[in-house]
């Protein structure tokens, strides 16, 4: 109890604000909800490494204990398999909330589930921190802001969402998500970040999990051809997931509430993207046009002014040089095989 109270002083002072760098970073007890998935995992690797505490709260939807295994054991890292749709106490000072399938594949697969997910789990993650404090950062998403009629995407943009098509239950999930946490910081004076995220790639994306880069990747890796949605003319901004983690804790330590765009604003079609791909695995990759889903965003690309201005943050690798790291990671995982006996 000592122990707990002794931190929680210490907590309050971050949150009165002005306290000196060192105080900040000092043995934090920080919840991550969806560690086990890609995000969380590398977002954990990375606290992990600077010394904090951190409890993974994962119901294992769509993560992995694999993406974890390596803190198995060790003292300041905690595995909880818990649903966030049901309530949890837990005492911490910091709340990563990752929580939530991001694949249109997997958010499609139980719509009303991905929903609850997004607003009552994230309520739940809020009454927590209410409860103890603790500071509160929302990984929202670019699909907020729909079929975009601006581009590029800039935070003041309010978006073209439709609320009643196939993935409103992420997006206009999302949407409630910012909306509640901005509630909570506006009546109850709650410390919360969001952050509006970009397609993001890397290690550790589930192999089969449908979204355009890790399927290219493990289509082109298995002699298949790159499946390209439409006419491949639609457009995504890639962002390697270092820069990403990178942008979430300058978030989190900052002092702005956000919403911040984290993407990186390289845009590709999905044709170029198989180019790249072929660059990358296989120059005589062939590609397979499907049709295309619904409500299929045309373009996407975020502005990224206001990162690069309040947290002094802009992506550092380019798709270019992040796509190899994740071939290199699925090719072990696809084969079994070390890279270096393939080629
Ligand atoms: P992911 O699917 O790999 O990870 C999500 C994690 O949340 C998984 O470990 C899953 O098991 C867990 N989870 C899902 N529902 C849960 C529930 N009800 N209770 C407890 N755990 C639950 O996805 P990711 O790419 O790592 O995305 C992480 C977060 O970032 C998500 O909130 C997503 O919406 C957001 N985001 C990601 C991207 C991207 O391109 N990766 C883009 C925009 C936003
Ligand atoms: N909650 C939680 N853990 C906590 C505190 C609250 O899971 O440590 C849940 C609580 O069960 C409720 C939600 O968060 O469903 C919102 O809590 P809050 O206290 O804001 O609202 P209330 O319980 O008053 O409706
Ligand atoms: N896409 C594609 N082939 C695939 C998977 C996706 O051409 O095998 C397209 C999809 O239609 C969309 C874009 O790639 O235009 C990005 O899709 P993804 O599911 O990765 O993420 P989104 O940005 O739609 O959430």
């Amino acid at each position: 109890y000592e122990a707990y109270t002794e931190g929680f002083r210490g907590r309050n002072v971050v949150a009165a604000g002005k306290v000196p760098l060192g105080l900040k970073k000092k043995n934090l007890r920080i919840v991550v909800t969806g560690g086990a998935g890609f995000v969380g995992s590398h977002l954990v690797d990375r606290l992990i490494a600077r010394g904090d505490s951190v409890i993974v709260v994962d119901n294992f939807f769509t993560g992995r204990k694999e993406n974890l295994m390596h803190h198995f054991g060790n003292p300041k890292f905690e595995l909880i398999r818990h649903d966030v749709v049901e309530p949890i106490l837990l005492e911490v000072d910091q709340i990563y909330h990752l929580a939530c399938p991001a694949s249109p594949v997997h958010y499609k697969f139980n719509p009303v589930k991905t929903i609850k997910t997004n607003v009552v789990g994230t309520l739940n993650m809020l009454g927590l921190a209410k409860r103890v404090g603790a500071r509160f950062l929302l990984t929202s998403t670019s699909e907020v802001y729909g079929d975009p009629l601006q581009h590029p995407q800039v935070e003041t943009y309010w978006g073209n969402v439709n609320p009643i098509g196939v993935r409103s239950c992420y997006d206009e999930g999302k949407r409630t998500a910012e909306t509640l946490t901005m509630d909570y910081h506006r009546s109850l004076g709650i410390e919360v970040r969001i952050a509006r995220i970009f397609n993001t790639y890397g290690p550790r994306m589930c192999i089969d999990d449908g979204r355009v880069v890790s399927n290219f990747v493990a289509q082109a890796l298995r002699k298949e051809p790159m499946t390209v949605y439409g006419d491949g003319k639609q457009t995504r901004s890639f962002q390697y997931v270092s820069d990403l983690v990178e942008g979430l804790i300058r978030l989190m330590e900052g002092d702005h509430v956000g919403p911040f765009n984290l993407g990186n604003p390289g845009e590709f079609t999905m044709l170029e993207l198989a180019e790249v791909v072929q660059e990358a695995i296989d120059p005589n990759a062939k590609i397979e046009f499907r049709p295309n889903t619904e409500d299929d965003p045309h373009k996407r690309k975020p502005d990224i002014s206001k990162a690069k201005q309040l947290l002094g943050w802009e992506p550092t690798i380019s798709l270019r040089k992040g796509l190899p790291l994740m071939v290199s990671d699925f090719r072990q995982r696809i084969f079994g095989t070390p890279k270096t006996l393939i080629g």
